[in-house]
């Protein structure tokens, strides 16, 4: 069969998928309506829907594709690790070649102290799994009492029932019955919103300090772990101001509090070191990953277990009882190990840290300049711009919130570019493999973009300045 769609293959498919797909967060009635974009094949840094447009992939996917689509030898390792052993489990006194590797080769690359790696589908299960190994791990040392979790707002966690709860995502917390109990939240540390007259690193400071007041409400003897994304991804590209990280890690080590780092944006490269705690200067006792392991050509995620919980937990804890199916898939590990060989044979977190993430943070930070821009910023390969009508004052746009992002967002597809809309501003996570000729085309078509937005709004009149609450 040729590779090119059908001329009546879009309708055809959306008729079949609005007659039998619900689709995670999206509103099926209103995508119905609309009818849905159907990518077929994908490439290197680009992505091809069914009408043959050819559109640069901006967010990697979903932040999954740090070594870009199309990848022969990552095909090529599934099959052959699928057609040797398709599927055992890693229950039961049992383990497969390419999961005891894989394991290795994660405790090679993670952080210092941290050797042991326990795995999952995906990201949200592996928070599920920190939930549970931590509370084990605090009753196991006779401290049954410490089970509060301690996040913050607008975190993303994952969608399952701890991961969501953990989040601090309201509109996901208003369906379900949400969060469940022993979880607080805690001011983010989003200066460019929420920071106020504060300047940066007060701000960050202030927000720290929201951790400490809230560990010292709840009893630091209640208090289980404090779990936060280096970076909050889904939040907005939230990067902490510098001051921030080191003070959560302090305050939590005076107060006998675990610190997790929630890595499954942040680690495997993308902001330029293997781990976004790295980047941050602080090192935590627990890190979940997922996304960029695999580069996402398979479901695989997990969490890596610094020494000091893993021998507590190993030496008291007796039998775990927790895990899944497919913990440990042959086929997801085979693929991550694919992925790590390419990861340091063509040296990418490398070429993230000296290479095209320079250059790419070079011409996205001009994008400052743009009359719709509040704030442009970047680390690594990950980014975000605020919109808004005023910079001066960070104001908001006089429209319901998120107005001005979707109507970016849809420029955007249409120039020929994903890049996701959170609240009114843009993110950006593009593949590490990007190349400088590529970039530039990026940034040309962020700069069309942006006034292609500015002048719908100008004609909708929606360029007033409103005040924005709480800053
Ligand atoms: C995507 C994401 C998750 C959830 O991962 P899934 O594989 O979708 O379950 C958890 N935490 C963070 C920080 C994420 O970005």
């Amino acid at each position: 069969m040729s590779s090119a769609p059908l001329s009546n293959s879009t309708a055809h498919w959306r008729a079949l998928d609005a007659a039998h797909h619900l689709h995670p967060f999206s509103d099926t009635k209103a995508l119905n309506a609309e009818g849905v974009r159907v990518i077929t094949r994908a490439e290197g840094a680009y992505v091809f829907d069914s009408e043959g447009n050819k559109i640069l992939d901006g967010m990697s996917g979903l932040w999954c594709s740090q070594i870009g689509h199309g990848r022969k030898a990552i095909v090529e390792a599934i099959a052959t690790q699928l057609s040797q052993l398709d599927y055992y489990n890693t229950f039961f006194k049992t383990t497969h070649p390419a999961a005891a590797e894989l394991a290795a080769a994660i405790a090679g690359v993670a952080p210092e102290g941290m050797s042991r790696v326990f795995f999952t589908s995906g990201g949200s299960e592996a928070v599920d799994t920190v939930l549970r190994l931590v509370r084990h791990y605090w009753a196991a040392m006779g401290r049954p009492q410490k089970t509060i979790f301690i996040s913050r707002k607008n975190a993303y966690h994952g969608s399952t029932m701890g991961g969501a709860s953990l989040g601090g995502m309201a509109p996901m917390h208003a369906q379900g019955g949400l969060p469940i109990p022993d979880i607080i939240h805690v001011q983010q540390p989003y200066w460019w919103a929420e920071g106020g007259t504060m300047d940066r690193d007060e701000f960050g400071l202030f927000a720290a300090n929201e951790v400490a007041r809230a560990i010292d409400e709840a009893g630091p003897e209640n208090v289980a772990a404090f779990i936060g994304e280096p970076i909050q991804g889904a939040g907005g590209v939230i990067i902490p101001p510098d001051s921030y990280w080191p003070a959560v890690e302090k305050i939590c080590r005076e107060r006998d509090v675990l610190l997790v780092c929630d890595e499954v944006i942040c680690g495997f490269g993308r902001t330029g070191e293997w781990f976004g705690s790295q980047f941050m200067g602080v090192k935590p006792d627990l890190l979940t990953f997922a996304k960029g392991v695999t580069s996402g050509y398979f479901p695989l995620g997990g969490v890596i277990v610094g020494d000091k919980v893993a021998e507590g937990f190993i030496a008291n804890g007796g039998e775990f009882n927790h895990g899944y199916t497919y913990s440990g898939h042959p086929g997801g590990c085979a693929a991550a190990l694919a992925n790590l060989k390419i990861m340091h044979e063509e040296k990418l977190v490398e070429r993230v840290k000296f290479d095209i993430g320079p250059y790419l943070q070079e011409r996205w930070l001009k994008l400052a300049d743009h009359p719709l821009v509040g704030e442009a910023r970047m680390v690594g390969l990950i980014g975000a711009l605020e919109l808004t009508p005023d910079r001066a004052s960070r104001a908001a746009f006089a429209a319901e919130e998120g107005t001005v992002g979707l109507i970016c967002r849809d420029f955007s597809f249409r120039e020929g570019l994903v890049m996701r809309a959170v609240r009114d501003g843009m993110i950006l996570a593009p593949p590490f493999t990007l190349t400088h000729a590529e970039a530039d085309e990026l940034v040309a078509i962020v700069w069309r973009v942006l006034d292609l937005t500015y002048a719908e709004l100008q004609r909708r009149g929606l360029l007033v300045p409103v005040p924005r609450v709480g800053a």
